[in-house]
């Protein structure tokens, strides 16, 4: 399973341009409201052993009073119950958020670390909230000219506030290639490329990934990173699937692809170590988050996560 996608919203992306139209859905009766702190989500925990949370969105009535400009607010969509927004209280005072806490019985939390312990619907709505909120908070003074910028469409544009500018800011996405390179050369029992970031928590193993440069086609991004972080050659360069990223704006494009060379030569900065793994081998790691000297698998909600568990699908086939 891939997380974050398949998000089950009408965005009126033509509607939310009118913002007489957009302030008729923040007052309509079934109108709800997802709240976020600095990037973490109202979330409550349904039982004691942290198992098993859910996203908290309120009726507009409740957090109304949180509102004081239309800024803090981003226009997500219409499901079959009515709109959905979402509301950004990093600037409120602790008085605030306490008495928002208290009346909701529930807690910030970083979707991240919950992502596959809610509905995986709401693990993308709270995604896309997260996104759209963090955009508009890093987007408030105009790239050109350095005035300030105001909100509009819902949230999904925001134009520069001086007059002889006007310069309208969309939020963007960057592409960022993650690959999965496989050792095919002994056909009995082939490998695959994990290595292990120096920002990784504990003793985590992945897959490579990184940013797509300028003029540069995804494969060349595959081949280009591959070499740069392990010093690996890589050939048959074949798309997987994509995951949304709004962490905080990317797009994770997947592949698989075939090693040509296979000494492994790490930077020892960005990369620490790298090793090639057989399926044997990484049926032993652990779980993300367990701890302990184990090399460990990638985090269940990555694409990183995906890649890995595919290849041991199609390696076991063969
Ligand atoms: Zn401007």
């Amino acid at each position: 399973m891939i997380y974050y996608r398949e998000l089950n919203l009408d965005r009126a992306s033509e509607p939310r341009k009118n913002a007489l139209w957009v302030e008729q859905q923040w007052t309509r009766q079934h109108c709800r409201v997802f709240v976020l702190h600095s990037d973490k989500s109202l979330m409550r925990w349904r039982d004691d052993d942290l198992t098993s949370a859910e996203a908290i969105h309120l009726p507009q009535s409740h957090v109304s009073h949180l509102v004081e400009e239309i800024e803090q607010l981003v226009f997500m969509g219409l499901d079959e119950h009515g709109p959905l927004f979402a509301l950004d209280v990093s600037h409120h005072s602790d008085e605030h958020l306490q008495s928002l806490l208290g009346a909701s019985d529930g807690d910030f939390i970083d979707l991240r670390d919950v992502a596959w312990q809610i509905d995986a619907q709401q693990a993308a709505q709270l995604a896309y909230a997260r996104g759209l909120l963090f955009w508009n908070r890093h987007h408030r003074f105009c790239g050109l000219c350095g005035s300030t910028t105001h909100s509009e469409y819902g949230g999904h544009m925001r134009r520069c506030g001086n007059s002889s500018c006007g310069r309208m800011h969309f939020p963007r996405t960057d592409p960022a290639v993650i690959m999965l390179v496989e050792d095919c050369s002994d056909p009995a029992r082939p490998r695959c490329l994990l290595a292990r970031n120096s920002r990784f928590p504990n003793r985590m193993m992945s897959t490579l990934a990184g940013f797509v440069d300028p003029l540069e086609s995804l494969e060349e991004t595959v081949e280009r990173e591959v070499f740069e972080e392990c010093g690996i050659r890589v050939d048959r360069i074949q798309y997987q699937a994509s995951q949304p990223w709004p962490f905080p704006s990317s797009i994770m494009l997947g592949f698989r692809a075939r090693a040509v060379t296979l000494d492994i030569v790490v930077d020892g900065v960005e990369i620490e170590e790298a090793h090639w793994f057989d399926a044997e081998q990484l049926r032993s790691f652990g779980e993300w988050g367990d701890g302990g000297d184990n090399y460990s698998l990638p985090r269940p909600d990555s694409i990183a996560r995906y890649l890995v568990e595919s290849w041991l699908q199609d390696v076991q086939k063969n």
